[in-house]
């Protein structure tokens, strides 16, 4: 898969608002962001989408998750509660083909989105 700009993020190669980081998560503030707390968590190691995971990618979606998870309840969201989204795709309304999972908190959600 080629480059991204998350890629470059990774490498430092441009700036990002990095809150977060270990051996195979990045967690950035999310340039546009849809809630007072929009955190974008990204494996180190690229996956394009979500539908090009497969098992061998099991344990680092694992890390990714529990990552996000652990960050949201460290900030104060987890009791009042928080979203997690990954799009997927030209339908889910992905634009950076590297995976990544949108944390959103802050404020009341609604569903269905848009
Ligand atoms: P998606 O549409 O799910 O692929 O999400 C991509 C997200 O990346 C969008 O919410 C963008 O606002 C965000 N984004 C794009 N470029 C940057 C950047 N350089 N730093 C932080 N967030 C970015």
């Amino acid at each position: 898969m080629g480059d991204t700009i998350f890629g470059k993020i990774i490498r430092r190669e441009i700036p990002a608002d990095i809150v977060y980081e270990d051996d195979d998560v990045l967690a950035f503030r999310d340039l546009n962001p849809q809630a007072p707390v929009h955190v974008l968590f990204v494996p180190k190691r690229a996956i394009a989408t979500l539908d090009a995971a497969t098992t061998s990618d099991s344990e680092l979606l694992g890390k990714l998750l529990l990552a996000t998870a652990a960050y949201a309840r460290r900030e104060g969201l987890a009791e009042q509660g928080y979203r997690t989204v990954i799009n997927c795709n030209e339908h889910g309304g992905q634009t950076v083909f590297h995976l990544h999972v949108h944390l959103l908190g802050g404020r009341q959600m609604h569903w269905p989105p848009g």
